[in-house]
């Protein structure tokens, strides 16, 4: 029990005793009472009431303090720290007024708990948000910001340090801003999209809401705003347009020839052989451009479908290549190239997809063969490493301006459109090749000097692991 503070004791003591001082005087007034027995009796009576009112009024302070420790959103510590049980609620009036405040108490802290809790929860769920996420007053001032937001508008500042900022000085973004003032003007959600000055190649989607409810102070949170980073499906909408817009492009073009051609046919060229065989032949090339194009994007999307499951089967790397060699030696033969094979170090099977390996080595070697001199040689190298091999296609050619490597496989990306056109490309060679890299796991570097030529290096794994000499494993046994 609190001890009672002898102001409240020594004012309830006059406020009981008084009836009966009261009564004395009157008593000594009229002469029935001699004024000394009088006092004596005056002092009884306030000794016997300060005794008897020290414990209620310890007890209602006592109850006071618990009241005033809730209104300051704790509890009641001993000097310890600790916090203090409650006490018997005792009898009486007083006695029925502590218990059920005892109740009290007990539920709010227990409801008190659970908030905390749950708004704790909350801020650990919001923190592992990925997108930032702030909520705003009716003033624009920053009510709270989620770790992702500190991070991106605060440079990962506390909290504390930004609550009560206003947002024009986190985000100087003239259309975020605008959207949160039309909220605020009665709009329910706006949504922009803005990029940061020294960030342009990253774009942001902001959508503004209204939270609701009707008795919002002007300190509470009044609306939110999400933040999120869409460059990566502007970047795929955009390349799947671009990529809509080229295939539409490319096949237009032989199209077009071959739209002429019949026309020509019908026309002027009916009665004349000689013409109408040279433009059947012309229209053989165009259309098996158009095959070549459709087979490759065919292949390209088959790949791209299967590329989340990498391949299973064990291909012989040399058996591949020999494959790919011999396919292409007519080619190789027209241009007077000469085809120099070492494979000796691959060590054993690769894990992969025979058919697709037999198109990688195809693109390369065909592209070497095509971009390389006239009479020079092609050299197809592999080196040795213990859980891959390294495969690298070496043309003397002009080589590749280095500008131009990292777009190298890029689908239709080409240095010269009109020569690749005119050797039979598509310009999707490189980036099935990449694709198919991508689904082994393994990798493909370009390195290049103009002049003189490029390398295209394959990086693959092999099916099993090394194969450990049969003397190491009984040596092992035998320990
Ligand atoms: P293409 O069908 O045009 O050959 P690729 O995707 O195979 O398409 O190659 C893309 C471009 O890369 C080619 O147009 C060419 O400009 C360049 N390129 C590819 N391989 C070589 C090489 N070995 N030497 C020089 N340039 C090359």
């Amino acid at each position: 029990m609190a001890t009672p503070n002898t102001k409240h004791i020594v004012t309830t003591t006059l406020a009981f005793a008084a009836p009966a001082i009261v009564a004395l005087a009157v008593l000594v007034a009229i002469g029935a009472l001699a004024i000394g027995p009088a006092i004596v009796a005056a002092v009884a009576v306030l000794l016997a009431i300060a005794a008897f009112a020290a414990r209620p009024v310890g007890r209602l302070q006592e109850l006071q303090q618990r009241i005033d420790a809730m209104v300051s959103g704790g509890r009641v510590t001993s000097p310890d720290g600790a916090s203090e049980a409650l006490t018997d609620p005792g009898g009486g009036a007083i006695g029925d007024v502590t218990a059920a405040f005892q109740r009290f108490e007990r539920n709010w802290h227990r409801d008190r708990k659970a908030l905390t809790d749950g708004l704790g929860a909350a801020a650990t769920l919001f923190d592992a948000l990925p997108d930032p996420l702030v909520t705003l007053d009716r003033q624009s001032r920053l009510v709270y910001a989620n770790a992702a937001a500190r991070a991106l508008l605060a440079e990962g500042r506390p909290e504390d340090d930004i609550r009560g900022r206003d947002l024009s000085a986190v985000l100087r973004q003239p259309l975020v801003l605008e959207a949160v003032s039309e909220v605020q003007a009665g709009a329910a959600t706006r949504a922009v999209e803005f990029t940061f000055a020294d960030r342009v190649d990253q774009t942001f989607e902001a959508r503004v809401e209204t939270i609701g409810g009707t008795e919002v102070s002007d300190n509470d949170a009044f609306a939110l705003l999400l933040l999120r980073d869409v460059t990566a499906q502007r970047q795929s909408e955009q390349s799947r347009a671009d990529f809509v817009a080229n295939v539409s492009h490319e096949l237009r073009t032989p199209l077009t020839s071959l739209i002429g051609f019949i026309e020509t046919l019908r026309d002027t060229a009916k009665e004349d052989p000689a013409a109408r065989d040279r433009f059947l032949a012309l229209m053989a090339t165009q259309s098996d451009r158009m095959a070549r194009l459709v087979d490759d994007l065919l292949s390209l999307s088959r790949i791209e479908m299967n590329e989340h499951t990498p391949p299973d089967e064990a291909v012989d790397l040399r058996h591949v290549i020999g494959t790919v060699t011999d396919l292409l030696a007519p080619q190789a033969r027209q241009r007077n190239i000469t085809i120099d094979t070492q494979l000796d170090p691959v060590t054993g099977p690769i894990a992969g997809d025979a058919d697709e390996l037999v198109q990688l080595f195809q693109n390369l070697i065909e592209n070497a063969i095509k971009y390389a001199h006239e009479g020079t040689t092609v050299r197809i190298v592999a080196e040795r490493a213990s859980e891959t091999a390294t495969i690298s296609i070496i043309d003397q050619g002009d080589g590749i301006a280095s500008e131009h490597l990292a777009r190298l496989t890029e689908r239709f990306y080409r240095i010269d459109t009109a020569r690749s056109r005119e050797l039979g490309g598509t310009g999707l060679g490189l980036a099935i090749v990449k694709h198919i890299v991508n689904r082994h796991r393994g990798d493909l570097a370009i390195t290049s000097t103009e002049g003189e030529g490029s390398t295209f290096a394959v990086t693959l794994q092999y099916a099993a692991p090394p194969i450990i000499a049969a003397d190491e494993t009984k040596a092992a046994s035998a320990d």
